[in-house]
Parts: C-alpha cells; sequence; structure tokens
C-alpha cells in the first residue's frame, strides 16, 4: 500500500482538529499539500479509520457526517445555527442501570446535546 503519507495527513489533521470536522473539511484543509488529492480518497480513509476504531463518528450536521479522533467516551453539543459540534464532559451517565436492568446490554452511550453555542447565542441576544 502506497500513499500512507495522505492517510498520516487525513489522520493528523483530524487528531490536531477540535472542531469534530467532516470530510469536506479535512480534504479543503490538507489539499494544498497534495495537489491530486480526491474528497472520495479523504472519505474512504476516514471510512477505514472508522472501522478500525481509530475515530468516531459524531453523528450528521447540515448533511455532512462530523468525526471525532477523541474516541474516549464524551458527549457532544451541537449547535443548530453554525454547526458547531463541541465537546461535552462524559457526566451523564445516570440511569444506565435502569435501562439495564431490563434485560439489554449498554456497549457504548451517545449523548447529543443540540441549540445554540455561546456565540451564536450572543449573538441572538444582541
Ligand atoms: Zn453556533
Ligand atoms: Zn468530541
Amino acid at each position: 500500500m502506497r500513499h500512507s503519507d495522505r492517510r498520516d495527513a487525513i489522520f493528523a489533521e483530524l487528531k490536531n482538529s477540535c472542531a469534530h470536522p467532516s470530510a469536506e473539511m479535512i480534504f479543503s484543509a490538507i489539499k494544498p499539500n497534495f495537489a491530486d488529492l480526491s474528497l472520495g480518497t479523504v472519505y474512504r480513509n476516514l471510512t477505514l479509520f472508522k472501522e478500525c476504531g481509530d475515530i468516531v463518528s459524531v453523528g450528521v450536521v447540515d448533511g455532512k457526517e462530523r468525526f471525532d479522533a477523541d474516541t474516549s467516551p464524551h458527549n457532544h453539543f451541537i449547535c443548530r445555527n453554525c454547526g458547531a459540534v463541541i465537546d461535552i464532559p462524559d457526566k451523564f451517565r445516570i440511569g444506565v442501570e435502569d435501562i439495564e436492568a431490563d434485560g439489554v446490554q449498554i456497549e457504548s452511550v451517545d449523548i447529543v446535546f443540540h441549540g445554540l453555542c455561546k456565540s451564536c447565542a450572543d449573538a441572538e441576544h444582541n
């Protein structure tokens, strides 16, 4: 397999970003360094990383899937106005025991909060 430099660049861009970028955002950021890079290549590599468990999908915001290289348990807040995805500490696990009391086994928890981020809320109030 060649082109591991591109794969590394895609992963590094995701790892170094706190924006939970989409494939398109990663593509725009590293395209200047890889003239022949295609959006399809970025998609394919993200799918591969996801299958390997190296990254997680945060969900779809405005029709674009967003990704996170931080696979430790935490939750997300998504701004309905600007699409910002913000990390929320994982302290909302209350009730897991109650749910498992019904016989299901919980393997992961994804809680997404929706609303306005600080700058959008500030803008709305001014
Ligand atoms: Zn916002
Ligand atoms: Zn995150």
